[in-house]
């Protein structure tokens, strides 16, 4: 048994159990994936989570022997997740990535995800002005214009 961290088209934040990574997926293509606050269908993987394996019922002793499974999830699946999902709700500022992060920062733009690429020069100044941001190391797919 696996559980995901949903969030619906809305922002809303739930628990979903599946059977397992290819059950979850199935489900979510067939639309049978529901918010149980807004009954949106329009859900996805949350961010800050993978698959999180926990053990039915609760026994200490048998988490040794079911992590085994949490793990079927690959690398590249979590990049592919992620990235639909920076791709879906974080706005691409391309390469003014730093200039809109300062602007935010200072108030004068309103505060927003963002994403979009910096040079080291800028990144460094992301830093001193103690900006937080993430680097994500997504290689430009074929075809994608937006990561040069
Ligand atoms: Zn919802």
């Amino acid at each position: 048994m696996i559980i995901y961290d949903l969030i619906c088209s809305e922002g809303h934040r739930f628990e979903g159990w599946f059977q397992d990574h290819e059950a979850f997926q199935e489900q979510l293509h067939r639309g049978m994936v529901e918010c149980p606050v807004c009954g949106s269908r329009d859900v996805e993987q949350h961010l800050t989570t993978g698959g999180i394996l926990r053990s039915r019922g609760g026994s200490p002793k048998d988490e040794g022997s079911r992590t085994e499974e949490g793990s079927k999830a690959s690398l590249g699946e979590l990049l592919h997740a992620l990235r639909v999902t920076l791709e879906k709700h974080f706005e691409d500022v391309g390469t003014d990535f730093a200039k809109t992060a300062l602007k935010m920062h200072y108030g004068l733009e309103e505060k927003r995800n963002i994403r979009g690429t910096t040079t080291e020069e800028e990144e460094r100044i992301l830093k001193e002005e103690g900006i937080p941001f993430i680097k994500v190391p997504f290689p430009a797919k074929e075809g994608d214009s937006e990561y040069h």
